[in-house]
């Protein structure tokens, strides 16, 4: 089916894969760069990590630079949104001129517009063809067909893994307040270099058992080490162990500091 944006009502109709909708947005377009402004846009981690790669940054200075946190009122959980620039349009700090200035690595939301989704699975417009007068061209293509040309679909997996975090039921149930325990979310989700370094110079892997192949995977690759950050936070946050387990002798050697009594014997 072929779907429009002509009006309000036509934003709140739900798209699937199949369907198909007009949309070109290029250099010649009259209001080309008008949605790079005064917009919220919420980062994903993958975002993050892809970002602070094309600017060469560590993940800790790129937060800090670029982003805002932001704390759910409902869950507790931290988030991170890009700052925009200070000047009186607001303007993205990579717009310029051509476009876009880190088009390879935009975000996840700068990818899916002009349409949005709650689950990836149905999607609808997000703005009128009167605002985005790319939805005015005639060139015509299905949802699937601008996943894939938005590189959309290189989210799905890790995305369905952080969900398990993310939309936890138990988050609703009780609401994170410790803000200790939101910095911690916040590190291993979006920090990365962070994160490495907790895992790499602390007690972690004297405390966890974790297979010399996920070691060295996590070392370098920055993707290998979200989907450990989700397991972690699985583990840390509702107790659901996946691949860790906590080394046992660990656990007698703190027992016995703890309790004054020196060194295990073995
Ligand atoms: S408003 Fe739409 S057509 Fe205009 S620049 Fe943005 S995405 Fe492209
Ligand atoms: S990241 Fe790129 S596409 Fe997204 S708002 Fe900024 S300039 Fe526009």
């Amino acid at each position: 089916m072929k779907f429009q944006a002509e009006s309000l009502e036509d934003q709140k109709r739900l798209m699937t894969w199949d369907d198909t909708f007009c949309f070109s947005c290029h250099p010649g377009i009259d209001c080309f760069n008008s949605c790079c402004k005064d917009v919220t846009i919420f980062l994903d981690p993958l975002d993050v990590g892809r970002l602070r790669k094309a600017l060469n940054m560590s993940s800790t200075d790129f937060l800090e630079t670029y982003t805002h946190r932001v704390v759910s009122q409902k869950s507790g959980l931290p988030a991170v949104v890009l700052k925009m620039n200070k000047d009186a349009d607001k303007k993205c700090p990579f717009v310029n001129d051509s476009g876009c200035g880190v088009y390879e690595s935009r975000p996840y939301s700068c990818r899916l517009y002009p349409l949005d989704t709650e689950q990836g699975v149905e999607y609808s417009f997000i703005v009128e063809e009167d605002t985005c007068h790319g939805l005015k061209e005639s060139k015509e293509l299905t949802v699937e067909d601008w996943r894939r040309d938005q590189g959309l679909r290189d989210y799905d997996d890790i995305d369905h893994n952080l969900k398990d975090v993310m939309h936890a039921d138990e988050l609703w149930e009780e609401k994170i307040a410790d803000p200790r325990m939101q910095d911690m979310i916040l590190m291993a989700l979006y920090d990365v270099d962070r994160f490495r370094e907790f895992v790499f110079n602390s007690s972690f892997l004297e405390k966890f058992k974790i297979d010399d192949d996920i070691i060295e995977k996590i070392r370098e690759d920055d993707v290998s080490m979200l989907y450990f950050a989700a397991q972690w936070l699985r583990f840390s946050l509702f107790g659901k162990k996946g691949f860790l387990k906590i080394d046992r002798d660990f656990l007698e050697k703190k027992k016995h500091e703890v309790l004054g009594k020196g060194k295990p014997e073995k």
